[in-house]
């Protein structure tokens, strides 16, 4: 069978392979310690699953608009404009089947052959290879560790063409965890302008901050950057809702109605209760939210402190989202045989920087329990040693 040549040009997911092999072991009984997907252990709080119990019981279970349930498009504009100053309308919003979707249905409104999309790196592993099955060019740009992975201004204006269309902007980071400061935004949003290029703003864990890390939406930057700015996000990390799939995408009107067309022709609404489940995410208490938060700072010390006493792991402190990006340069291996033998030998899964276009590092997504995190460390600090000897 000849398949279409798109699917030879991106290889499979790593970090969904890599997290259904440890969640297949732990179910064939293998005491496994994951710190493999980016998923909040945590389940999902009980008044969003009553709403969407309550509007499963009052019947809402038919097809809905492309679009998104209008109440959630409502709501999800008033949040953004409360927490970041803009002004969307429902209009501006378009809810999709997670953050992953969205992104990807911005790809296809956007991008075709010749288009090229900036992608700082290391990079969450998806966006090159939507850009690509969007006939898009992805231009990595390598980021310092000394800038804690962030692109500067004059990086960016540098990989900067004519066929420049999108850049990737990621704060809080996946993979690396570093927040862009207000200020680190701003001179990126005045190349932005300036050189009249759009950007891609996936928040995804705007939420997910620590030690007074602040976080600035490009979109509210000023009129210019919310013209050219479309926020991708989503309530997987924040509400503790993975398996939910509910993202969504704001920005430009014209946009996100081509955002609706495709839509239309390819998954048409996101599962209708689920959506209610998403209002009374956004309208109820934030407690939860920071409930988890706390956790997963808590969480975030123990881990950082556990990966720098091993030797020849050096690792940053990030200042968002749940993940460390911990550099392996000195254990000799590359991260592909470091992820490979650590679970071969201890039966702990992390995901190869190589994933991320950073292969002197690993990633360890600590969205997990202390006791988890705590035996993970014991495990690659034996693994570590035994390797240097
Ligand atoms: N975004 C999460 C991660 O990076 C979930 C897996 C995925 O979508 O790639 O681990």
């Amino acid at each position: 069978m000849k398949l279409a040549a798109r699917v030879a040009k991106v290889p499979g997911s790593m970090t969904l392979a890599i997290d259904s092999k440890a969640k297949a072991l732990r179910k064939a009984g293998v005491d496994v310690c994951s710190f493999s997907a980016g998923e909040p252990d945590f389940d999902t709080p009980d008044h969003i699953k009553a709403a969407a119990k309550q509007a499963l019981d009052e019947g809402k279970t038919r097809y809905g608009p492309a679009a998104g349930e209008l109440g959630l498009r409502t709501t999800i504009a008033n949040t953004l404009n409360r927490d970041h100053g803009l002004s969307y309308q429902p209009e501006n919003i378009i809810v999709t089947n997670g953050g992953k979707h969205s992104l990807f249905n911005l790809m296809l409104v956007l991008i075709e052959a010749g288009d090229e999309v900036i992608i700082p790196s290391p990079y969450w592993l998806s966006y090159p290879e939507m850009v690509k099955l969007a006939d898009g060019t992805p231009v990595i740009v390598p980021t310092r560790v000394e800038n804690n992975y962030k692109i500067t201004p004059a990086e960016l204006e540098q990989a900067i063409t004519d066929r420049t269309k999108l850049f990737v902007l990621n704060s809080p980071s996946n993979p690396t965890g570093f927040v862009y400061t207000p200020e680190e935004i701003r001179a990126l949003a005045k190349v932005i302008v300036d050189r009249d290029i759009l950007v891609v703003a996936d928040e995804i864990y705007h939420k997910i901050l620590y030690d007074g890390a602040e976080h600035l939406s490009i979109a509210s930057v000023n009129p210019e950057t919310y013209q050219r700015t479309i926020i991708s996000s989503g309530f997987a990390k924040a509400y503790s809702m993975t398996g939910w799939r509910i993202g969504y995408l704001a920005g430009d009107a014209e946009i996100i109605k081509a955002a609706i067309k495709i839509q239309g022709h390819s998954t048409s609404n996101v599962c209708t209760f689920a959506q209610f489940g998403a209002i009374a995410a956004l309208e109820s208490s934030q407690d939860c939210v920071e409930e988890m938060r706390q956790a997963f700072a808590k969480r975030r010390e123990v881990i950082h402190a556990g990966l720098n006493n091993i030797p020849g792991l050096i690792c940053p402190k990030p200042d968002g989202a749940f993940y460390m990006f911990p550099n392996i340069e000195q254990t000799g291996m590359t991260s592909l045989e470091f992820a490979d033998a650590l679970l071969e030998a201890e039966k702990v899964a992390v995901i190869p920087g190589l994933a991320f276009g950073t292969d002197t590092c690993i990633r360890l997504s600590y969205a997990t329990d202390l006791a988890t995190i705590e035996e993970g460390i014991k495990r690659i600090d034996r693994f570590v040693r035994s390797r240097l000897g």
